[in-house]
């Protein structure tokens, strides 16, 4: 006996749940189909064995894209942030922004730094 995907009922079932997209259905149904196949005593020739597996193994993938596309709704554009320094919350129109991994820094905050740092250091007796 040959595997015909076209004619193994089990694929015929499972392409049938794709075509009325019902994903998780056909998901369930070419999983059980590849535990069943997978866990059966091999019966099958190892060839037909591992070309049924595959041709499973692409449906599971099928479906479970075809799931996640019905789950997941598609991201909606994120609304542009109003951009401003994380420290003095001064937007982009009054001063220069330079942007770090989560935060925002403003040239006058930069300043202020600088300032702090250099005093700092005086205290120190570091200058
Ligand atoms: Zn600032």
């Amino acid at each position: 006996m040959t595997v015909e995907p076209d004619s193994d009922p089990v694929f015929v079932g499972i392409a049938q749940r794709m075509v009325e997209k019902d994903y998780a259905s056909a998901l369930r149904e070419a999983a059980d189909a590849l535990f069943a196949s997978l866990t059966a005593a091999p019966k099958q020739a190892g060839d037909e064995r591992r070309d049924r597996t595959i041709e499973l193994l692409s449906f599971v993938e099928i479906a479970a894209m075809g799931l996640r596309e019905q789950c997941v709704p598609p991201p909606e554009p994120l609304p542009s942030p109003e951009v401003a320094c994380s420290f003095c919350g001064k937007g982009r129109g009054s001063v220069n922004l330079v942007a770090g991994p989560d935060a925002f820094i403003c040239n006058e905050c930069v300043e202020l730094c600088v300032e702090i740092f250099a005093d700092q250091k005086i205290a120190k007796g570091q200058a």
